[in-house]
């Protein structure tokens, strides 16, 4: 495999910008790689600087559920194009693709439109606060929730914690409010709110973890946290930015059976554009500006060619029904994986829901931070390089999610499982 011309880019790239990317994951540096530059993609494939194929299971880190360079997708987006690319004032286009979420996820009366997950989180926790007259969020150690300067917390070695920055540059006093659990840990919710109950203005949550690997929710966790936002007057957010549209055509909140009061969305709902949006009932949503108070803006909000990759992603997906021939198709791949990594003896969990998955080197069960974390990361990094000179790119941290698309063939998962096979980890 030929790697020169992706060593030359990545030369030329950290010259001129810090680490030679705009988003530290894809400099490999967790797998001990350097990155690869894409030329272009289709359908499950990435093509790099070198020429090189690789099937995509990443997937931009999740909106590409359609596979890369979808016709019906692009085919829309070059007629909004054609029309002009940004206006600063409303769009037909923008309430259309608010009326499919708004019809999708029976939690959400109205959306405000952002640019990306990070400011879908931001709005939604600047709201909360708002609404409650509160300043104290829970949210739970292995959670992400984009790079905001409050969520951007480590939790202490304690089971309920007051955050500390996990980055130069976040002041003590903004992540003084945060308050960090253990995910998946009932009693340490009960504790909080029995401690800071009327101070808390939100819970935030990942329904489904993929930001530690894909870990599921346990049968009750997400309901007791429902419970308590709801006896003391906090809200809930989930922030659906990955499970968004992803493991149904809508919200997990109809899988799991509970509602949250704000859903944060973002990746599959721009179609591989940047967009993000913050939504939930009318009554909490109508506090933002100008309706409400609380402040929110943006120059590129609710941009006519993301929304129509939206738009049109949203249609194919409403249209096709993809996610049960998903389902199974990664279920199969996962199981074979597994069985491949059992024949050589290698420790291992694979969580999974939908077509989203982690395979954890570590026995598991992986149910939080603490137990993600056992990962053999250095096992992770093997196999990472391993299958990436086979052709097959996977996430380039052990901490991730994996995911297909609805381009994905059998073709691919049999060169998959094979190059799994022949792989030697030890
Ligand atoms: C990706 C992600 C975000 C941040 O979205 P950006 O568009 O990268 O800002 C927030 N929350 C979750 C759960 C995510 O996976």
């Amino acid at each position: 495999m030929k790697r020169d011309k992706n060593r030359e880019n990545f030369q030329n790239a950290k010259k001129v910008i810090p680490g030679g990317v705009n988003s530290p994951v894809r400099a490999f540096k967790a797998v001990g790689a350097e990155p690869i530059f894409i030329e272009k993609a289709k359908g499950p494939y990435l093509y790099d600087s070198d020429a090189n194929k690789y099937i995509d299971y990443c997937l931009s880190w999740g909106p590409m559920i359609l596979g890369h360079a979808n016709k019906v997708v692009l085919d829309d987006v070059k007629k909004v194009i054609d029309k002009g690319t940004s206006f600063g004032i409303p769009t037909k286009l923008e309430t259309e693709l608010a009326k499919m979420i708004v019809e999708a996820i029976d939690s959400v009366e109205k959306v405000r439109f952002v640019s990306s997950g990070t400011e879908a989180v931001m709005t939604a926790i600047r709201l909360a606060r708002g609404c409650t007259g509160r300043d104290k969020i829970v949210k739970f150690a292995g959670c992400y929730h984009g790079h905001v300067d409050h969520m951007l917390v480590e939790a202490g070695s304690g089971a309920m914690t007051f955050g500390s920055p996990s980055s130069p540059g976040v002041p003590k006093d903004f992540t003084k409010h945060t308050i960090v659990l253990p995910y998946n840990d009932t009693e340490s919710v009960k504790k909080a709110f029995d401690k800071y109950g009327d101070k808390i203005a939100a819970v935030i949550v990942e329904p489904v973890a993929g930001n530690m690997g894909v870990v599921l929710p346990k049968t009750g966790f997400l309901k007791a946290i429902r419970q308590h936002c709801t006896e003391k007057g906090s809200l809930l957010i989930f922030d659906e930015v990955i499970t968004g549209f992803r493991v149904k055509y809508g919200s997990v909140q109809d899988v799991f059976g509970v509602e949250a009061d704000l859903t944060c969305l973002g990746k599959i709902i721009g179609g591989g554009f940047p967009i993000g949006a913050c939504c939930g009932r009318a009554e909490v949503m109508d506090n933002l500006s100008p309706e409400g108070s609380v402040y929110q803006a943006g120059t590129l909000s609710g941009n006519p060619v993301c929304v129509a990759a939206g738009i049109a992603t949203l249609k194919s997906l409403k249209s096709q029904k993809p996610y049960d021939a998903l389902a199974r198709a990664t279920e199969e791949l996962c199981k074979s994986i597994s069985q491949s990594l059992e024949e050589k003896n290698i420790p291992h969990s694979i969580n999974r829901i939908a077509s989203m998955f982690t395979l954890f080197f570590n026995p598991g069960p992986v149910t939080d931070y603490v137990s993600s974390a056992r990962s053999d990361t250095r096992l992770y990094a093997r196999y990472f390089t391993g299958m990436l000179k086979a052709g097959i790119y996977l996430p380039p941290s052990q901490f991730e999610a994996c995911f297909i698309s609805t381009e994905h063939r059998q073709k691919d998962f049999d060169k998959t499982i094979a190059t799994v096979r022949k792989l030697v980890l030890k």
